[in-house]
């Protein structure tokens, strides 16, 4: 999935807004970030990276990844407490979670008249969405039969 020229241009200026730079090694890697499928945490990016050749300290890794996130070409979950987990949102279509707490499964749906509820909503309130993140978290069938809680 290439990322689009309007796409790069997003970053472009978001990386001079920061005074980051943009090198080619960095191009690179967001163009692995925003390839890959599944939701992932930032270490995980760090070893798919390194396994590509792309050697890149642990720190710029992460920086890139909140930029990405703060234009809104990745969404950082927060399904753990303790590490956000990571998606790309280019050339996906929009979905919603459900996230088990005893196996750490998660499981992607989308439902039209959940979505039609949300506008009805939004126009109520007078609201524009800039995106939104429906989570349901629970118990697989699996972890249910072994009564995790
Ligand atoms: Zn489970
Ligand atoms: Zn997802």
């Amino acid at each position: 999935m290439p990322i689009s020229n309007k796409e790069w241009d997003i970053i472009v200026s978001k990386f001079n807004e920061k005074g980051s730079m943009l090198t080619k090694q960095r191009r690179t890697a967001i163009d692995e970030i925003l390839s890959l499928d599944g939701h992932h945490s930032a270490d995980e990016i760090v070893d798919v990276l390194k396994k590509k050749k792309i050697q890149m300290s642990r720190a710029t890794v992460y920086r890139l990844l909140s930029i990405l996130a703060e234009v809104n070409l990745l969404e950082a979950h927060d399904f753990d407490m303790n590490k956000k987990l990571y998606e790309r949102k280019v050339g996906k279509f929009h979905h919603d979670h459900l996230y088990c707490i005893g196996c750490r499964t998660i499981i992607e749906f989308s439902s039209e008249s959940i979505e039609r509820e949300q506008d009805k909503i939004l126009k109520k309130f007078g609201f524009i969405e800039i995106y939104h993140s429906h989570k349901i978290f629970g118990l697989c069938p699996d972890c249910k039969k072994k009564k995790f809680i």
